[in-house]
């Protein structure tokens, strides 16, 4: 089976580039290096022993991404490609909007031509409604507060219209909860470029020495500790997770959304400590004031993928906080 890859230099696709091959998939990568280098590539052909073609291609360009499609049969995408900065995305919509669509569309428009029957999609828990109950299930209600939230929920919207007219073809959105960790190689990981936004990367360079305190932001929240609750998942377990999504999409047609996550939710002050413990380091923190825009508390109902993707994700806080470390150190 041969699969093209986009964003497959990323964070997230590069992790799932090492599970495809190792798994006997021919994978294609396509990546602009937006938000990533060859350091990835490199990465998972070394982890893997394995080549693949590797297209440095802006997937809005509609005859460049014509062109690989021309150039090779494919059975399936997985259509990582796409800009995530929450913040960045409020302060250029439209760079988010034009980036995120627009190659999702020129990927369906040559799906259709091309008769590549299968996408999976990286969707996002930001499509949800920052008012909904926990835990999350796939038919809680959608809406978003930034345009990133949206472009993913405007690109599930092309891919359901999509699915609905080629009855033969399979789109699996993927909605993600907090990936966090890396490869237990080191080779690749989580390379955010600045200062990061996410805890996980900022905790990570906070150990190495590169900011001075871990900001904690808000510990009045109606939860055990204060802080803020989120559902962390190993990008491994993230990245085993596509495997079970093109066994779906083999066997099935039409369009179909699952979150993925670990159904447990874990605190800010959890995740430092537990960091500090297996890793046998103190981290510096303090409490700074409630970021703008976040939720109290964000956790996936784990059930739909357990039931009908048969997915379950297997590592745990510790494993996450030491994968982070091996590779950030
Ligand atoms: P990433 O930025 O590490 O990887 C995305 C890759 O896409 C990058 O390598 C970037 O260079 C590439 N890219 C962006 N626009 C492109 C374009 N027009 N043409 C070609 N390549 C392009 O991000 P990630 O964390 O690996 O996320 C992968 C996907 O999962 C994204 O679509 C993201 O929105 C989604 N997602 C991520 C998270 C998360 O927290 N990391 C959570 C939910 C969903
Ligand atoms: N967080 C924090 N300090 C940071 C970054 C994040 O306290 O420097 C908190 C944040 O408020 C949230 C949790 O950590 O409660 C996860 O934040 P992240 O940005 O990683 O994920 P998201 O909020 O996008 O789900």
């Amino acid at each position: 089976m041969k699969i093209l890859v986009t964003g497959g230099a990323g964070y997230i696709g590069s992790h799932t580039c090492t599970v495809l091959l190792e798994n006997g998939y021919d994978i294609v990568v396509a990546d602009n290096l937006a938000n990533s280098s060859m350091d990835a590539i490199d990465g998972i052909k070394k982890i893997t022993q394995k080549s693949f073609p590797f297209y440095k291609t802006d997937l809005c360009d509609e005859a460049a991404t014509e062109e690989i499609f021309a150039s090779h049969k494919f059975d399936c995408v997985i259509h990582f490609a796409g800009l995530k900065a929450v913040a960045e995305s409020v302060a250029k919509p439209i760079m988010y909007y034009e980036n995120n669509l627009i190659s999702t569309l020129n990927i369906c428009k040559c799906m259709k031509k091309h008769r590549v029957p299968k996408i999976i999609f990286s969707s996002s828990a930001v499509v949800y409604k920052n008012d909904n109950p926990m835990p999350l299930t796939e038919d809680s209600p959608l809406g978003s507060i930034n345009a990133y939230g949206w472009s993913k929920f405007m690109c599930e919207q092309i891919l359901r219209d999509f699915a609905a007219t080629e009855t033969d073809f399979s789109v699996v959105s993927l909605r993600y909860f907090n990936p966090v960790g890396a490869h237990t190689s080191g080779l690749i990981g989580e390379e955010p470029s600045g200062i990061p936004n996410n805890l996980m990367p900022f905790i990570a360079q906070t150990a190495r020495g590169i900011h001075s305190e871990i900001k904690i932001f808000g510990n009045d929240y109606d939860t055990p500790d204060g802080t803020g609750i989120r559902d962390y998942i190993h990008v491994m377990d993230l990245a085993e997770g596509h495997m079970n999504a093109i066994n779906f999409a083999n066997k099935n047609t039409g369009f179909e959304v699952f979150n993925l996550g670990t159904g447990r939710g874990v605190s800010v002050l959890e995740m430092i400590t537990t960091f500090e413990t297996v890793n046998g380091l103190k981290l510096p923190y303090s409490i700074a004031p409630r970021r703008a825009g976040d939720l109290p508390v964000s956790y996936t109902s784990p059930k739909k993928a357990e039931k009908i993707l048969g997915f379950k994700a297997k590592r745990t806080i510790e494993d996450m906080c030491r994968d982070t470390w091996n590779f950030r150190r």
